[in-house]
């Protein structure tokens, strides 16, 4: 009586597990689609999908051949698609090539001891050295991202314990039960029941975790898509101004900077070399380890918390002098292109937009002087200027 009711729970609880796997599933889909084929979302689904068929086929598969087919084909893969998961979060993922070689080669070697009647024990042998493996993968794959957080670090435990709960399966299997065991009583025998619980313990957490630590991925590549201008990757205009707001509140300075006659380089080149002279200069910007954005087709800025007008000036020269002697492959012959810069202080506590609307009258008056040049912004009628050394195209 009391045997009938321990498996009533059982397969209640099998049935509520499989519920919510599938359902996570269908959300995974749904949030996929929804990020126009997110591709860890993806995989997550699949690897959900087949937890719960495998659920439904072992609480209601009868304790047959269905069930050691449904374990060979159903879990190696559905550890190898959360892998795949964690690898598409990667920037550059490496090939998953021989992992799902060696994977899917075990899954179909314990179908085929399966088919040929061999001892239960070699396909038990098979199926858990692909979860090993794949589990083993994921691992992998989770200690290799760049940037590491608590919850790297606990999905990175719960999967060194499930690939622990794998790996001991068949030594266990093999030293309580023998290499003639059958599928049946090893089924039923009280170490199964542990191992599933175990694994039942284990699974639903490290999927919840990787959905976790998923959809905050995908939402930070979102926010960084959106705040970045997609040719030069500099800040785009909205998120330049939020940062000036905030990284001028004790002052500073700012640069504005424009390429000079870049109409032209469009006309005698083409639009694409003109977007690969606006990535140029772009570089030489964002290396200056000073916030930069790309606030117009061809005009940049930027911020120099805590600097002085003169600081600002310096700097804005350099790269001045950097950009006006770069040699360009996209145009043709000895084409010298250059940039001018205007520079204003940012006083504490004054808005960013009122140090950018002096720099723009100095960026002015530099196009004015001649172009190829840096103007800073003074009260005075005259503005201070640094002068090129060559011409522009
Ligand atoms: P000035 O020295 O006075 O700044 O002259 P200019 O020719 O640089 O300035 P103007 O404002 O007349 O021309 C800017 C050109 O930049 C016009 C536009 O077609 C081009 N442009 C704007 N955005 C892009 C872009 O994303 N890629 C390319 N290739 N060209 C762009
Ligand atoms: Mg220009
Ligand atoms: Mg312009």
């Amino acid at each position: 009586m009391r045997g009938t009711a321990a498996v009533t729970v059982m397969v209640g609880l099998n049935i509520v597990i499989a519920a919510i796997l599938g359902f996570t599933a269908a959300l995974c889909v749904g949030a996929s689609m929804g990020m126009r084929g997110n591709r860890p979302m993806s995989w997550l689904a699949v690897a959900l999908a087949m937890g719960s068929v495998q659920t439904l086929v072992m609480t209601f598969g009868g304790g047959g051949g269905l069930e050691i087919v449904a374990a060979a084909m159903l879990a190696p893969p559905a550890y190898l698609c959360a892998g795949q998961a964690i690898r598409a979060l990667a920037p550059r993922p490496g090939s998953s090539l021989p992992v799902t070689v060696v994977v899917l080669g075990l899954s179909a070697t314990a179908l085929t001891l399966q088919a040929i009647g061999a001892p239960y024990f070699y396909q038990a042998l098979a199926v858990q050295l692909g979860c090993t493996t794949a589990v083993i993968d994921a691992m992998v794959q989770m200690i290799r991202r760049a940037q590491w957080g608590v919850l790297d670090s606990v999905i990175v435990v719960l999967l060194a314990a499930l690939v622990a709960f794998c790996a001991v399966r068949v030594p266990l299997l093999l030293t309580l039960f023998g290499p003639e065991v059958t599928f049946t009583s090893f089924r039923q025998s009280w170490m199964e029941t542990a191992l599933l619980s175990v694994s039942g313990l284990l699974v639903p957490p490290i999927i919840f975790l990787l959905l976790a630590r998923t959809v905050s991925d995908t939402l930070a590549i979102y926010q960084r898509q959106s705040e970045r201008d997609g040719l030069t990757g500099l800040l785009n205009r909205r998120a330049f101004d939020t940062t000036a707001e905030t990284a001028l509140g004790a002052g500073g300075a700012v640069i504005l900077c424009d390429i000079d006659n870049f109409k032209q380089v469009n006309d005698r080149f083409g639009h694409e070399a003109g977007d690969d002279v606006i990535c140029t200069l772009a570089a030489l910007l964002a290396e200056s380890g000073y916030a930069a954005g790309r606030i117009g087709g061809e005009e940049f800025a930027l911020l120099l918390p805590g600097r002085t007008a003169a600081e600002a000036v310096a700097l804005a020269d350099s790269i001045r002098a950097r950009f006006n002697s770069t040699v360009h492959p996209v145009l043709s012959g000895n084409e010298w292109l250059s940039a001018s810069f205007g520079v204003s202080h940012c006083a504490p506590g004054e808005s960013p937009r009122a140090a950018f609307r002096r720099a723009d009258v100095a960026l002015y008056e530099a196009k004015e002087a001649g172009r190829n040049r840096v103007s800073a912004f003074s009260p005075a009628p005259e503005q201070t200027t640094v002068s090129s050394s060559r011409v522009a195209a």
